[in-house]
């Protein structure tokens, strides 16, 4: 018998890391940095009173403070609410040949659902025994590449070089480098973008700028890339970006200060627990992200999860082939770290 059901388009969503509704817990499992937003966010006074209002379609004063942070033309710069809103529009935009979109087979866990959802087929590389990205899988004739540097959950970064290779291989498609981690010690393909004009960079507040309650994302390319994303968006919701992100996501960019001295504290803390969890017997591939990928030869990721857990101390655990006796641990706080570490420590 028909039905309504007949016609539905059945996906199978993403799912986020837990936001658990209990308190006093030490949370290391969505990436988020624990030192929160720049003081100027904190004191700007935000007119709720213009609320009325529609906001500005172009959130121009965010693209351009943006735009001038990273030394672009204003029409370099494309914003959305979160890299995720980015990346969608990105998929639907770029990705329209009928050949498979390449990624790794181990990646942010998006890119499989949003290739399912918009039609687009698609092939998860392996990446190889040490979580490495190879360049010369990705020569063949595809529909478009993506991939996370530095890579998540594994943290690896890939050198300039490699992004190059990659472009060098796929001039006739759209190449999309997801940095939502790079300022904690990746190096950009931002420089690249002049050169290559099938380049996009997507970036994120929600990790590195500790905005990701605000939901701020943005992409960078060539002005022809970026229209067409405008052109896709405004024919999708004209006004993604509200009055306050527009007003905070610019103040968060004025003080470089503040996010250098935050980035810095996490990258510091995560050189000492690594070092620090090595002794314990774990160990991680390096990582140029706000996370560690660890894992212990002789003890379940698994339980140390559910134990952590139970000590209100929340990590990440995937239950996915190839990955699933590695825990994604966040860098919170130093304190926050000390009190993971203890409990490791009881758990060796
Ligand atoms: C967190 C994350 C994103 C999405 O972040 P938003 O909060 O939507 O900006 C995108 N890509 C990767 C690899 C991430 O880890």
């Amino acid at each position: 018998m028909a039905s309504w059901e007949d016609n539905v388009r059945k996906v199978v969503p993403y799912v986020p890391g837990e936001q658990p509704k209990e308190k006093n817990i030490i949370k290391l499992n969505t990436n988020e940095n624990p030192y929160g937003p720049s003081k100027r966010v904190l004191e700007k006074a935000v007119e709720l009173e213009k609320l009325k209002l529609y906001p500005d379609p172009a959130a121009s004063e965010l693209v351009e403070t943006i735009a001038n942070y990273h030394g672009l033309n204003n029409n370099q710069v494309f914003v959305g609410v979160g890299s995720d809103d980015v990346l969608a529009m990105a998929f639907m935009t770029f990705f329209n040949s009928g050949k498979k979109l390449l990624f790794p087979d181990i990646t942010y866990s998006f890119y499989d659902v949003w290739a399912e959802l918009f039609n687009i087929p698609y092939e998860q590389i392996p990446v190889d025994c040490d979580f490495r990205i190879k360049a010369a899988d990705y020569y063949k004739d595809n529909g478009g590449v993506i991939f996370p540097n530095p890579n998540a959950p594994t943290g690896i970064a890939e050198p300039l070089s490699f992004v190059r290779d990659i472009l060098d291989h796929n001039k006739d498609v759209i190449v999309i480098v997801d940095e939502a981690y790079v300022d904690f010690g990746g190096e950009s393909a931002l420089p690249l973008i002049d050169e290559y004009d099938n380049l996009l960079v997507v970036r994120t507040y929600s990790k590195s700028r500790s905005m990701a309650g605000l939901r701020i994302g943005y992409a960078m390319g060539n002005e022809r890339l970026i229209k067409y994303l405008n052109d896709v968006k405004y024919s999708y919701n004209s006004y993604t970006m509200n009055m306050p992100s527009i007003i905070l996501g610019k103040e968060s960019i004025l003080d470089d200060e503040y996010f250098k001295e935050t980035v810095n504290k996490v990258i510091d803390t995560r050189e000492w627990f690594k070092g620090e969890i090595e002794k314990l017997g774990f160990s991680c591939p390096p990582s140029a992200a706000n996370f560690l990928f660890m894992t212990h030869s002789r003890l379940s990721a698994k339980e140390i999860f559910e134990t952590a857990k139970a000590n209100k101390i929340y990590v990440r655990y995937f239950n996915k082939p190839r990955i699933d006796n590695h825990l994604r641990v966040t860098i919170g706080t130093r304190e926050e770290m000390e009190t993971f570490l203890e409990l490791l420590k009881s758990i060796v």
